[in-house]
This record gives C-alpha cells, structure tokens and sequence, in this order.
C-alpha cells in the first residue's frame, strides 16, 4: 500500500493517460454497470495500467 503508486487509466481511443483518481467520468453500462469514461472522447474504453 504505497501512496506513491497510484493506478494510470489509460483511454484505448486517445491515448489518454491520467491516475484513478482524476479526472475520469462515469458512465452506466445495462449489463456491466459503472464503467469508467474518458473525458476528452466520452468513450468507456477505459483500461488501468498497473505499475
Ligand atoms: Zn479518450
């Protein structure tokens, strides 16, 4: 538990690059539920990146 290890999400679709805990929205999926939204396309094709 380091708080200098913070988790990167990464946007599939512009190559975004921010921590978890910026500035990402959130979007509702039927089936998946809360998923995570790039704030630059809007798309959900949103992956972490774990150091
Ligand atoms: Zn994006």
């Amino acid at each position: 538990m380091s708080e200098t290890q913070q988790a990167q999400l990464r946007c599939l679709e512009c190559g975004r690059t921010a921590p978890r805990n910026g500035d990402w929205g959130e979007a509702t999926h039927p089936t998946l539920g809360t998923m995570t939204q790039c704030p630059e396309c809007g798309s959900t094709n949103v992956q972490s990146r774990q150091p």
